[in-house]
């Protein structure tokens, strides 16, 4: 059977997400997710694209963790003749500090490299190395590639991923704004582009990525010139239960008023903030937004607040470019809210943006297009796919 599928894995804390893509046709064949991994009720969930438009199927895993995930996901390959087809595996990789500005193939100097980035991604990192030492046991022989959340951002000049602190903090410790979702940022900066008929290398894109964690990236002739995650994806935008930007004297302020240590602010502006914290709902968007066109008043601010912010970022971001070619959103909020798509629209009207309603009503659930008037600046939808992007980079790395 010839070699002509790319195993992508995502590994979180408690999940493993997966799919296996064909390359050449870029369809995918299969995906899902192992959840609830450390506990008893771990549980493996799939979709079978190529069968009956979606067939879904699912196995308990029993008390599993990431290895055994894996194994069962083995098991699944080989009873849907997946397994002889996979030529590499593609992880997603959170933080790639300044090591990293590309995708590359695992060796042990790469292990040591995301190893020694734990200090800046302590929930993620470790979770993606276990993936990657899960997969290199559990298929062994398969060559292993890793492509980094933070590795398109390298690009961004001093002047803008700089912290006005002490520059041994960032000499020594390495203390500066890496930013995350570059792998979206690349995908649907591309894409964009493509579908716009625009050269990439001679283009100024604005692109919100807005899903559970949300940042914003000015992408200018291809390269990542600023964005709204910082030294870890807490910074920016407002986000599902993350506060973005808040004044940092809120921790000694939080200290002294009501006894909060380190973990306990930490805790909040991570879990309890954001859509969450300020609806005091949900945080999720869809229920805030059912909420606000009922007329619940708090609810409706929660959203400007979230929009106001992000506004507010891009209009920064669009005067650094000098020219804005698309604003370009994404990610769950971004590909279905048409509700936030017009509020922020609404707030970027001096750069030129006029909404078509009807355009903006109908793209949602995965569709891609412009939503914007003919003579506007141009605003657009692009539905992200980071596991096509993964599968690509590994592709191109072990072909
Ligand atoms: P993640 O960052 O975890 O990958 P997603 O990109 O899948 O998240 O985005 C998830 C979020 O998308 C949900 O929390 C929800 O708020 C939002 N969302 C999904 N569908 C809609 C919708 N129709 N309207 C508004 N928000 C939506």
């Amino acid at each position: 059977m010839s070699k002509n599928s790319i195993l992508v894995i995502n590994c979180g804390s408690s999940s493993l997400k997966f799919a296996v893509i064909n390359p050449a046709t870029e369809e995918e064949k299969i995906n899902g997710i192992a959840e609830r991994l450390g506990s008893s009720e771990a549980v493996l969930r799939w979709t079978l694209r190529y069968k009956n438009n979606g067939e879904k199927g699912s196995q308990t895993l029993g008390l599993a963790a990431h290895e055994a995930a894996l194994e069962g996901l083995m098991g699944l390959l080989r009873e849907e003749g997946l397994i002889e087809g996979i030529s590499a595996i593609g992880h997603r990789v959170v933080h790639g500090g300044e090591n990293f500005s590309e995708s590359c193939l695992v060796t042990d100097e790469v292990l040591n490299a995301i190893e020694n980035c734990i200090k800046l991604a302590p929930l993620h990192n470790p979770a993606n190395l276990t993936g990657i030492r899960a997969a290199q046991k559990i298929f062994p022989g398969l060559p292993n590639a890793v492509v980094f959340d933070t590795a398109f951002h390298q690009t961004m000049p001093a002047e803008a991923y700089l912290y006005p602190i002490p520059y041994s903090l960032y000499k020594e410790q390495g203390v500066r704004r890496y930013g995350f979702h570059g792998t979206s940022y690349r995908y649907v900066g591309q894409a964009a582009a493509d579908m716009l008929g625009l050269d990439i290398n001679n283009s100024n894109i604005l692109v919100a990525h807005l899903g559970n964690g949300a940042s914003a990236c000015a992408i200018k002739n291809g390269q990542s010139i600023d964005t709204t995650m910082g030294l870890t994806p807490l910074e920016g935008l407002v986000m599902g239960t993350r506060s973005g930007d808040v004044d940092p004297n809120l921790f000694s302020f939080l200290n002294k008023t009501l006894g909060y240590t380190l973990d306990e602010t930490t805790d909040l502006l991570n879990k309890k903030s954001g859509l969450l914290g300020l609806s005091e709902m949900d945080s999720d968007c869809r229920v805030i937004e059912d909420a606000a066109v009922e007329g619940n008043e708090h609810a409706q601010l929660t959203l400007d607040v979230f929009c106001h912010v992000l506004a507010e970022k891009l209009a920064g971001f669009a005067a650094a470019m000098g020219k804005i070619d698309a604003l370009v959103f994404t990610g769950g909020i971004g590909e279905n809210s048409s509700i936030i798509r017009k509020n922020v629209f609404e707030r970027l009207s001096i750069f030129g943006f006029k909404l078509d309603e009807k355009l903006n009503d109908e793209t949602f659930r995965g569709k891609s297009g412009v939503i914007s008037q003919e003579g506007s600046t141009v605003g657009m939808v692009v539905a992200t796919n980071e596991e096509l992007m993964i599968s690509r980079d590994t592709q191109a790395l072990t072909a």
